[in-house]
């Protein structure tokens, strides 16, 4: 019985290596697509109710950057002017349903701005948001927005010390290129100017990994017409074939998954370790499972 086995494995990898072997193309990411998007918004205000009401209307995912300290509170931010602008925060127990298809990420606990305070403080800050958030909601805290954008080398250098994988600042780019640094994750652009940019996104058509990464303030939509630009950008992004609508830590840890890829001149290997990744073959796409690996044309094979 054994001896039959043997033949017949020999029989199927003489098959195989006879067939002609794919060309390996590149990455995707998952399904197939190209194109991705990132909603990331901060504070978690009660506006956020309107907002993720709109997202899940046109499948849209988001990133909520809660304050930890706030959930459920009404807390007053005094203004320059002397005037105190009041905000109502999201009730805790209404976290895992209004977040239910969203990523629920970090922001210092009491929005303390990083470049005024000690180390010591940062990493509080953003521990008790990690297990405050983390105890709400049973899920794992891993992305973050810098309370005012603001952080430095140092800073990222500090959170790369906790279970933080990724952090986003405010310093807009206008691109829809991918971070080079995900812990100074700086995003196309702030969501007042999303129309100047979507037009140009929808066009792009070609096989190479693109994001347009969008953040703001639900409390900002206070103001009609910001509200009026989110609707008519979500009506228009949301639920297309070609775009992948994901979470900060969700494409941080995909982008991860692919860095781990192994390469040798005939094959490609996924880790058993490591996620899911799909790549583009010359036959077409294909989800390359962990441990999974695939044989492909060797560069120097032309015929
Ligand atoms: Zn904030």
């Amino acid at each position: 019985m054994k001896k039959i086995l043997v033949v017949l494995l020999g029989m199927l990898v003489t098959i195989s290596s006879c067939k002609e072997k794919d060309e390996f193309m590149g990455f995707s990411y998952p399904e197939g697509k190209y194109k991705s998007l990132i909603m990331s918004y901060d504070d978690g205000t009660i506006e956020d109710i309107q907002l993720v009401n709109l997202f899940d209307q046109h499948h849209i995912v988001g990133t909520f950057n809660l304050n930890s300290a706030y959930i459920g509170a009404t807390r007053g931010w005094p203004q320059e002017n002397g005037d105190t602008i009041f905000q109502k925060y999201v009730p805790k127990e209404t976290l895992m349903s209004l977040y239910k298809k969203h990523e629920i990420a970090a922001h210092g606990a009491l929005h303390k701005d990083f470049l005024k305070v000690s180390d010591k403080e940062i990493l509080e800050e953003i521990s008790t948001d990690v297990s405050t958030l983390s105890e709400l909601t049973g899920r794992e805290i891993i992305s973050m927005a810098y309370p005012f954008g603001n952080t430095s080398d140092h800073i990222a250098e500090l959170v790369s010390t906790t279970g933080i994988t990724n952090a986003r600042t405010v310093a807009d780019t206008y691109q829809f290129d991918l971070p080079t640094n995900y812990l100074k994750w700086n995003p196309t652009c702030h969501d007042s100017k999303v129309l100047d940019y979507l037009d140009d996104y929808l066009a792009i058509d070609k096989p190479e990994l693109s994001l347009f990464y969008v953040w703001g303030h639900s409390w900002e939509f206070k103001d009609e017409s910001r509200w009026d630009i989110m609707v008519k950008f979500c009506e228009k992004i949301g639920a297309k074939e070609d775009i992948w609508y994901v979470g900060t830590g969700e494409f941080t840890d995909y982008m991860k998954a692919i860095k781990n890829i192994e390469f040798e001149a005939d094959k490609i290997t996924n880790p058993t370790d490591n996620k899911p990744v799909w790549i583009k073959l010359s036959s077409g796409f294909k989800e390359l499972q962990p441990g999974e690996e695939q044989a492909i044309k060797l560069v120097a094979d032309e015929d």
